[in-house]
């Protein structure tokens, strides 16, 4: 056992003053008042200045992408060792940023699925392949399928692989030559069908969708998650109130995969769409400001590993963006925390500082519920009780 006494906490929810941490194995075994003694013959860890978070929960990333130009088409060139490699590097990189879970919603058939529960790694949820149209946007993952048929059969297969979560492909994507990201790949007869497979089996669905009327689609169906949810048209983003309401009211959580290295460029797929469509971070932000606004359950997930401007580890840089939008930095971090653990069905094992959660546990210099930026300056992360990142003299980055 051992303890971590703080005089600042996050416990995934609210702020804490003065905490004491004990963890016992794998596990937090209790979360007390500083003041109160610790238990005898428990060492304790003094972290002055610092705050103790929950372990990050990055809900969207790419392992099998490498964060070079052009990532996702390069994947199914990787020879099996070559995509290990990549898959252990990114999870390296993860686990470096603070973040200890992550939800991959892009595998390579079943590359990352089959090779969870790596110790010392960060835990993954998986998706296995994206179940998409034929020749739609990740097709080359290996999930295609159309009609009912070939889509009860998909969702089987993934039930049987164990997965965690069924990702599908309702809009068209920049990412894959050829996709359109204003089409709609399945209608709704068809992503209802998805969704009562899936929750028959007791899997959720998240749902990739950029246009609107892929947006409408997905939340009449019932997802339980949207991923990206940029309401695009033809004339750029739109920021339609009822929608939006509509999701919050249905609870649908919503993530909205912003979040890029500050300084680094946009992917030139999105660069050509800005021009195509008159996009604009700054309207983006607007949007999910208002997404925000109008009581929508938030996720931070980054699409991490699909181009240099979005590395492995790159979620703190999507938590400041959600900042950035108008969101209070407290409800940001939970949606960095306990809420992504929530949408990735792990909401009662990780994501809070609570007696028998997983001792995943993040602490960063500074308090980012007062400023984003010290999200970054990473001290300490302890994944399921193990110390990955050992604490070092302060580098001044600031
Ligand atoms: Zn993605």
């Amino acid at each position: 056992m051992r303890a971590y006494r703080v005089d600042r906490a996050f416990d995934g929810e609210r702020v804490r003053r003065r905490v004491l941490v004990v963890v016992d194995g794998d596990r937090i075994s209790a979360v007390r008042d500083a003041t109160e003694p610790v238990p005898a013959g428990v060492p304790v860890v003094d972290l002055p200045g610092c705050t103790l978070l929950p372990g990050l929960v990055d809900a969207h990333v790419h392992l099998c992408g490498d964060g070079g130009p052009d990532a996702l088409a390069r994947v199914p060139g990787q020879d099996p060792a070559e995509r290990d490699a990549v898959i252990g590097a990114a999870l390296r990189r993860h686990l470096a940023a603070g973040v200890t879970t992550v939800r991959d919603l892009g595998d390579h058939h079943w590359a990352v699925a089959d090779r969870r529960g790596r110790a010392g790694e960060p835990r993954v949820v998986a998706a296995g392949p994206p179940i998409t149209t034929p020749g739609g946007h990740c097709w080359s993952m290996g999930g295609e399928a159309a009609g009912p048929a070939a889509l009860a059969r998909a969702v089987r297969e993934r039930v049987e692989r164990g997965v965690d979560v069924v990702k599908l492909i309702v809009s068209g994507g920049s990412m894959t030559a050829g996709s359109d990201l204003l089409a709609l790949q399945y209608g709704g007869p068809d992503v209802t069908h998805v969704v009562r497979a899936a929750h028959a089996a007791g899997l959720p669905v998240t749902a990739h969708a950029h246009s609107v009327e892929s947006v409408r689609v997905c939340l009449a169906a019932g997802v339980d998650g949207i991923e990206h949810c940029t309401c695009m048209t033809a004339r750029g983003l739109e920021r339609p109130a009822e929608l939006f309401r509509a999701l919050a009211a249905a609870g649908t959580w919503v993530c909205p995969t912003i979040g890029r290295t500050p300084g680094s460029r946009p992917s030139p797929q999105a660069e050509e769409l800005a021009a195509r469509t008159g996009y604009t971070v700054a309207g983006r932000l607007a949007q999910v400001g208002a997404l925000a606004a109008a009581g929508a359950r938030l996720v931070s997930g980054s699409d991490a590993g699909i181009h240099p401007g979005k590395p492995h580890g790159v979620l703190p840089y999507a938590v400041a963006e959600l900042v950035s939008a108008g969101v209070d930095p407290v409800r940001a971090l939970a949606s960095a925390t306990s809420g992504a653990a929530a949408a990735g069905v792990l909401g009662a094992v990780t994501g809070r500082l609570r007696p028998g959660f997983a001792a995943d546990l993040l602490v960063v210099a500074g308090d980012p519920t007062v400023d984003i930026a010290d999200l970054t300056r990473v001290r300490r992360v302890v994944v399921r009780g193990v110390e990955v990142v050992p604490a070092g003299p302060d580098p001044g980055t600031r």
